[in-house]
């Protein structure tokens, strides 16, 4: 962008919002975080760009948590009990016996924004965190963006999980993208779903003309498909080489999620006579990994190999490193199974914090760790440990008015581990 014309740009805008602890992102670790923040007396406000709160777990059709679900902490635990109420979830069983758990992904749209209510989280939808207002480092308000214009929020602490680190960027904090080799990301994935006919009711969706037919099986992208309730299944398709962080590169990868699964739906319905129509498509790509703050510390592969341990401890991640070839459509794993293995391991409290920062908290796949880390510590129920220790730390903070690096970190990890935790390695 150096080499485009810039202008500069001043608006005044009204501060409508005021809060002890305002969180950006609704996905699986925001939600979290808003969740404990309020939990501990805190006067919560949880932003959200879409009109659905959930991230990749609802918007993106990512209806399974994977490696460990119980002891992740109480706001991971309200949620997995919220799921159970209504019969939308699997029974439990530990990792690595079951490796995940299918959820009802609309379910848990409405669950997770029930338990927002009711503990008093205010929640603006349809908004997005554009800009940050920095005073000698601190944060002092975040400039959000929804159906009423631009308008502050000002919040004693700031807690980034919009999984791009969008805020910690704004306010001019260190971030990093991708692997440290070419910055080439996670790939993204598109999930959709199909529901089962009777023959007389079956037909070819796609017509001819509009998208090149797949014929071979050898020439479709790596695709994944499981039951989605008893008349259904759910269909994942491997979209790479896109960046999550660029807002053109995003756009391609959308338009090309969308005719791929067109080319694949047509494959199954012509090809293999699959009775399936499809029923809907999540109406975001889901997204792997994007920009990830610079913290206080960096989890490094080799901390996840040695299962480490860190008197400032907050998570445990279990689950094994998951990363596929990002530059690859096919089912290419960049570890071998045995090299992708790794012993529970400790995620520390430092790893949320933006070098530097001192009222600003990130949390969830946007938190300080190795591209190969991440794929480990990406999944939903890791995401919603780090949540709610942001959401804990941040309301701490608040409530002594004091900055997050002046508080006492094992006072930290204790409260999460009262609040049900388990971080034994
Ligand atoms: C295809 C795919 C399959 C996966 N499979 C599994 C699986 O089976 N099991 C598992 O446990 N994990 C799985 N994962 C990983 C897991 O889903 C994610 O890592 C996890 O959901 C991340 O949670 P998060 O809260 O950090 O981020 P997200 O879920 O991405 O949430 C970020 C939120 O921030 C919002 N946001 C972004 N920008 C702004 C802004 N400017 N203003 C306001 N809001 C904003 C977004 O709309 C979103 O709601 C999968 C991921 C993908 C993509």
């Amino acid at each position: 962008m150096k080499n485009l014309p810039h202008i500069v740009w001043h608006r005044e805008v009204p501060v409508r919002y005021e809060c002890d602890v305002a969180v950006f992102g609704a996905g699986i670790a925001g939600v979290s975080a808003a969740l404990a923040a309020a939990l501990s007396g805190a006067r919560v406000i949880l932003v959200e760009q879409f009109g659905v709160v959930g991230g990749n777990a609802t918007v993106g059709g990512v209806a399974a948590f994977c490696g460990e679900t119980r002891g992740q902490g109480e706001a991971f635990d309200a949620i997995i009990d919220g799921l159970n109420a209504f019969h939308a979830i699997e029974p439990y069983r530990p990792y690595p016996e079951a490796d995940h758990r299918l959820f009802n992904h609309e379910i848990l749209a409405v669950v997770l924004q029930e338990l927002l209510l009711r503990r008093n989280v205010k929640l603006l939808l349809h908004t997005q965190i554009v800009d940050a207002r920095v005073n000698c480092g601190r944060v002092t308000e975040g400039i959000v963006s929804g159906p009423s214009g631009p308008e502050a929020l000002r919040a004693k602490q700031f807690i980034d999980c919009t999984g791009e680190a969008k805020l910690v960027r704004r306010a001019g904090f260190e971030t990093v993208k991708g692997r440290a080799s070419d910055g080439l990301q996670l790939p993204m994935s598109l999930m959709f779903f199909v529901r089962h006919v009777e023959e007389k009711d079956a037909h070819a969706q796609v017509p001819g003309g509009w998208f090149e037919p797949i014929r071979r099986e050898e020439d479709l992208p790596m695709t994944s498909i499981w039951p989605n309730g008893p008349r259904g299944n759910a269909i994942k398709i491997k979209i790479p080489m896109f960046d999550a962080s660029d807002t053109e590169s995003l756009t391609a990868a959308e338009i090309q999620a969308r005719r791929r699964m067109m080319q694949v739906l047509d494959y199954y319905q012509r090809v293999k006579k699959e009775l399936w129509l499809l029923d809907h498509c999540s109406p975001r790509i889901g997204i792997r990994e994007g920009r990830r703050i610079v913290g206080e510390y960096i989890l490094t592969i080799e901390d996840l190999r040695a299962g480490r341990t860190f008197d400032d401890a907050i998570a445990r991640g279990t689950y094994y490193i998951d990363a596929h070839k990002p530059d690859d459509d096919k089912r290419v794993s960049v570890l071998s199974k045995e090299e992708a293995i790794v012993p529970p391991y400790q995620i520390p409290f430092r790893c949320l914090i933006p070098k530097g920062a001192s009222n600003l908290l990130a949390a969830g796949r946007c938190f300080s760790a190795e591209h190969l880390a991440l794929a480990s510590a990406r999944v939903m129920p890791t995401c919603s440990m780090m949540g709610q220790a942001a959401g804990i730390a941040a309301a701490l903070a608040a409530k002594k008015n004091c900055a997050i690096p002046d508080l006492d970190y094992t006072e930290i990890k204790k409260i999460v581990c009262e609040r049900g935790a388990n971080l034994q390695v």
